[in-house]
């Protein structure tokens, strides 16, 4: 039978009562949830603030970490891609930045570089205010191109020496050096990757190169020129040049009347291969690292010079020369305040080289009729490389990362600057 009216009534107000009753309890207990929720999340962040706060409370340094996350927050990274287009320059001028090693990481250095973008570096440097409050003085560089930290030797080579190797084909000098720090990455890029004391040649700029030369030399272009290969290694020591082929041997720098510069006796090993050419240097690097020129005689405050010379097959001319040059640390420039009296010659030699070399590179920029080459024993031997429309030079300005590093950072970065000045536009004006 069919409910009657007022029982129909009746029974929509008891379910409007239900429903009503099952409403209240929901939010109720929807609020109750949000509460704890609430509770949770003022939970995590407390937690996580704390932790913020005391992230390392060993690290000094996490305020100013937080500051420079703060200011990369702020910018547009557009880096480096393989596949970018390599520019032609007679002069090119980079920097690389190495990674921090597991030992900076362990004693939380702070690494206070980032690349922006393919050609531009900042370096955050901490500064204190007179109330003592910290900021950073942000210093941004421009460069042909700027290698971040995740930059391999493949793709650093690519931009850098690659593009030179033509130059030697084709009559010319083409020159390629490692500026920077001790410990900043120059042996690294220009010998290969160490794995513990052990270096892989064979991913090293010299042996990159070398390989693009014997392709070069059997290509259609250039075959016909009948070109034999050759190459030698040596040091610059405190002024004095030693042959890295042959037990280190002391050799003399002559000139001639035609300016005409020559290492008299240096050994020159024909090679016919890459292996050949590997073989070369390992065995140069072992001369280098061995025996005792002096008695506190180090890579550091030497520089290696690896060349490899085309010429026609038979002939003593040379048709073209691509140097490598390994420099001595732009740090021991300062051992001129050294209380040992050779130390401080030493610095004043390397610092006279680099400034000379600084010069000499300029000087092939303008195509300058002076060239103050004989200022020093390096300037003196590459000659050559400063002279000619053909002459081409590549500069790699390596950088360590760590705060503790920024001043030498600076001084390496503001070298390299006066080298070819680009000018550096500041991100936040982009
Ligand atoms: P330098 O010749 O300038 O004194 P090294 O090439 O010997 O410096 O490098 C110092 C240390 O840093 C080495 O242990 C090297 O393996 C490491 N290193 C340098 N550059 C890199 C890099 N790009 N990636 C990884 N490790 C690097
Ligand atoms: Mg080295």
């Amino acid at each position: 039978a069919q409910p009657t009216q007022p029982q129909q009534q009746l029974q929509a107000m008891s379910n409007n009562a239900a429903s009503r009753r099952s409403y209240v309890v929901k939010e109720v207990e929807r609020l109750k949830e949000n509460r704890e929720k609430r509770r949770a999340r003022q939970l995590e962040m407390k937690e996580e603030k704390t932790a913020l706060m005391n992230m390392d409370p060993g690290n000094p340094n996490w305020e100013l970490a937080a500051m420079i996350r703060e200011y990369q927050s702020t910018i547009d990274f557009r880096p480096l891609m393989d596949g970018q287009a390599v520019d032609d320059h007679q002069i090119t001028v980079c920097v690389r930045k190495r990674p921090l090693s597991r030992k900076e990481i362990m004693k939380k250095e702070l690494d206070v570089i980032t690349v922006p973008t393919k050609d531009t570096l900042i370096v955050h440097e901490p500064k204190t205010k007179v109330d003592l409050t910290k900021f950073l003085e942000n210093h941004n560089f421009r460069f042909d191109y700027a290698f971040d930290d995740g930059c391999n030797n493949e793709l650093v080579y690519k931009y850098t020496a690659k593009p030179l190797v033509q130059t030697i084909f084709d009559g010319g000098m083409a020159t390629c050096f490692a500026y920077g720090q001790t410990g900043s990455g120059k042996t690294h890029t220009m010998g290969g990757d160490f794995n513990g004391k052990v270096q892989d040649c064979k991913t090293g700029i010299y042996a990159m190169a070398a390989k693009d030369v014997f392709g070069y030399l059997k290509s259609p272009k250039y075959r016909h020129l009948n070109l034999t290969v050759s190459a030698s290694f040596f040091e610059i020591y405190s002024g004095k040049v030693f042959d890295l082929l042959s037990e280190k041997n002391k050799l003399r720098v002559l000139e001639d009347g035609k300016q005409q510069v020559q290492v008299v006796g240096l050994t020159e090993r024909v090679v016919d291969s890459v292996d050949d050419v590997l073989k070369l240097i390992q065995h140069g690097n072992s001369t280098r690292t061995s025996g005792v020129t002096s008695a506190n005689a180090n890579s550091s405050r030497s520089h290696a010079v690896f060349q490899i010379v085309v010429r026609p097959m038979g002939s003593v001319k040379i048709h073209g020369k691509f140097s490598f040059i390994d420099l001595a640390g732009n740090e021991r420039g300062a051992d001129t305040n050294s209380a040992n009296r050779q130390t401080r010659m030493e610095g004043a030699e390397i610092n006279k080289s680099l400034l000379a070399l600084k010069e000499c590179i300029r000087a092939l920029g303008k195509q300058n009729a002076h060239l103050p080459f004989r200022v020093s024993k390096l300037t003196q031997v590459l000659r050559d490389s400063f002279i000619g429309e053909k002459s081409k030079t590549c500069m790699i300005a390596m950088i360590s990362p760590g705060l503790s590093s920024c001043e030498h950072t600076l001084n390496t970065l503001r070298y390299a600057n006066r080298v070819k000045e680009l000018v550096a536009i500041d991100p936040s004006e982009r």
